[in-house]
C-alpha cells in the first residue's frame, strides 16, 4: 500500500517546492491523488522565490522572472491554479534597445510568419544597412536549418556571416537573455529552440511580465495542494531516499521523520539529488552526467529611486555594462512607500558576481544613468545586490546528452527539474514541464499498482 506514516492519506512524495517539484504536486492533486510535498527551505519557491524586505514589507522577488507566449505549459500551470491573471503578455512582440548612441526597438508586424520581425530588423538602427540585410539572410537560414549539430551558435552565425557588431548587438543579446550564456557558450541546438518556438512565431516571443511578486503563485499552488486533500512541509528537507530491493520504499527528513511510499518524484538540482541518493548507487550514471553540467549566474541591482525614471516597464541595453531594466513599480502597478522600483538583471554574470556589492551598485547605476538621463535627477533612496551564483544551467552544445529522462533505474522514483531532458532550456517553463512529465508517470504508476492490488484481492 502506498501510505504515509504520519497521516495514512498522501499517496505519493514530491521532494523540493521549486516550480518542478511545486507542478508536480499540483497536478497530482488535481487530478485527485494527495501528495505530499516537502521543501527544505522556509517558503516554496526554490530558485524564483522571494522575500520580504524588512524595511519596507515589500516582497522582493530573488530573479527578475520573465515568460515568453510560446511558455504555455507555464500559463496552463498559473490557470490550474487560479491565477489567470498572474502574468501579462505584451499584445505583440515589442523591445525598447537602449544604448548609449541611441534607441531602436524590436517590434512584430503584420508580415506573417517567420518574417514578422523583418521590417524590425530592416530598421535595427545599432548596425549598418548591410548587416541588417545579412542578419535577415542568417534568420532565415536558421529557421531552415535542420541538422542536429554539437556545433556551437556562435560557430554557425560565423559561418552564416554573421560580423562581430552583429554578435554583439543582436544575438549575443538574445542568447544571453533566454539562454543565461553568450551566442559562444551555446549550442546551435538550444539557440534553435528558442527561435523556432519564439522569434519565428509571430506571437511566439510577446514578453510575459508577473503583474505581482512570485510569492502569490507559491501561496496560490499551496492552497491548491491542500484543498485537495495533499500536504506542504516547509523547513524540513529529505536527508535520504528509503530504497529496498531496487524500488522506492520512502523518504527519511533531516529531523529524523520517516514517511513510507512507492512513488517519489524528486525535484531538486543535481547536487541536492547526489546527497539523496549517494554518489556510488544506481543513480551514479544520471549524477555523473548532471555534474558535467556547467551552471551560469545572474545578478540582480534593485534600486528604489524618488520619483519615476523609466518610460517603458522594460528595456534591453546593448553597447553598455547593464543588460535588462526593469521598472517593477509598473509592472506591479505600485511599490510600496511611493518609490519607483527598478531592477536591473544582468545574466551570464561571471563578470559581476564576485565584485563587491558598491563595486556593482555604482557601475550600474552610472550606467542606467547613461541610458536614461532621467535617472541623473533622481535619487536613489535605497540599492540591493542579490546574487545567484547557480542561476540556470548553460545549454552546450552537448548539453542534451548529459540531461536525464524522469525514470530512474530505482524503480517508483521519477525525477523533475529544469535540468531534466525536456528540451527547454533551464526556465520555468522547462521546470513545469519536467513535473508535469514526473507527475504523469507516477499516475501511472499509482494505476498499475491499483491494478495489481486488485488483482490479488
Ligand atoms: C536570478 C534568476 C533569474 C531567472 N530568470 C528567469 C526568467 O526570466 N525566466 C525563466 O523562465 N526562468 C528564469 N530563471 C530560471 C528559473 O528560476 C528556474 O529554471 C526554475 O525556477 C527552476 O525550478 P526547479 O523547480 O527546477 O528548481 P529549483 O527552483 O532549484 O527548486 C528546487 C527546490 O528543491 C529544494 N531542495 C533541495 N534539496 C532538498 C531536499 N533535500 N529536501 C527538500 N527540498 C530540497 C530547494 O530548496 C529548492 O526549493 C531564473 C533563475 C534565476 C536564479
Amino acid at each position: 500500500m502506498l501510505v504515509s506514516m504520519e497521516t495514512g492519506v498522501n499517496d505519493a512524495i514530491v521532494i523540493g517546492g521549486g516550480f518542478a517539484g511545486i507542478a508536480a504536486a499540483c497536478r497530482l492533486a488535481g487530478d485527485g491523488h494527495r501528495p505530499l510535498l516537502i521543501e527544505r527551505a522556509p517558503r516554496l519557491g526554490g530558485r524564483a522565490s522571494s522575500f520580504v524586505s524588512r524595511e519596507t514589507g515589500e516582497s522582493i522577488d530573488f530573479g527578475q522572472h520573465v515568460l515568453m507566449r510560446c511558455c504555455t505549459t507555464s500559463t496552463g500551470f498559473l490557470l490550474r491554479i487560479g491565477l489567470p491573471d498572474a502574468i501579462r503578455f505584451q499584445p505583440t512582440l515589442s523591445v525598447p534597445i537602449v544604448s548609449p548612441e541611441g534607441r531602436t526597438l524590436l517590434r512584430s508586424s503584420a508580415f506573417p510568419g517567420i518574417f514578422h520581425l523583418a521590417p524590425a530588423l530592416l530598421r535595427f538602427r545599432l548596425l549598418p544597412f548591410s548587416e541588417r540585410v545579412r542578419v535577415l539572410r542568417a534568420g532565415l537560414a536558421l529557421a531552415l536549418t535542420r541538422a542536429r549539430t554539437d556545433r556551437s551558435f556562435a560557430e554557425w552565425l560565423a559561418a552564416h556571416g554573421q560580423s562581430p557588431a552583429a554578435v554583439e548587438r543582436l544575438w549575443d543579446p538574445i542568447s544571453i537573455a533566454t539562454l543565461n550564456a553568450p551566442s559562444d557558450a551555446v549550442g546551435l541546438h538550444a539557440a534553435r529552440k528558442v527561435f523556432r518556438d519564439a522569434f519565428f512565431r509571430p506571437d511566439g516571443a510577446d514578453l510575459g511580465f508577473f503583474t505581482f511578486s512570485l510569492s502569490e503563485v507559491f501561496t496560490a499552488a499551496r492552497r491548491y495542494i491542500e484543498n485537495r486533500g495533499g500536504t506542504v512541509r516547509t523547513s524540513d528537507g529529505v536527508r535520504l531516499l528509503i530504497v529496498e530491493e531496487g524500488r522506492i520504499a520512502g523518504v527519511e527528513l533531516e529531523s529524523g521523520e520517516q514517511f513510507d511510499s512507492e512513488a517519489v518524484v524528486c525535484a531538486v538540482p543535481p547536487p541536492a539529488l547526489e546527497k539523496l541518493a549517494g554518489s556510488d548507487g544506481p543513480l551514479e550514471p544520471i549524477l555523473e552526467a548532471a555534474s558535467r553540467l556547467r551552471w551560469g549566474p545572474i545578478v540582480n541591482l534593485h534600486a528604489w529611486f524618488d520619483r519615476p525614471v523609466l518610460d517603458e516597464a522594460f528595456s534591453v541595453a546593448v553597447g553598455s555594462p547593464a543588460q535588462a531594466v526593469f521598472d517593477v513599480t509598473q509592472l506591479h502597478g505600485g511599490s510600496p512607500g511611493g518609490l519607483t522600483h527598478v531592477v536591473l538583471s544582468q545574466s551570464a554574470a561571471d563578470e559581476w558576481i564576485d565584485r563587491p556589492v558598491e563595486d556593482v551598485s555604482t557601475s550600474l547605476l552610472n550606467a542606467l544613468g547613461e541610458l536614461f538621463p532621467a535617472v541623473r535627477a533622481a535619487k536613489p533612496c535605497r540599492t540591493l545586490v542579490l546574487r545567484s551564483r547557480q542561476a540556470t544551467f548553460i545549454p552546450e552544445p552537448s548539453v542534451d546528452r548529459l540531461r536525464p529522462r524522469a525514470p530512474t533505474p530505482i524503480d517508483g522514483l521519477y525525477l523533475a527539474g529544469d535540468w531534466i531532458s525536456t528540451g527547454w532550456p533551464s526556465t520555468i517553463e522547462g521546470a513545469i514541464r519536467s513535473g508535469i512529465v514526473a507527475a504523469a508517470y507516477v499516475e501511472e504508476r499509482l494505476r498499475v499498482d491499483r491494478l495489481v492490488d486488485d488483482g490479488d484481492e
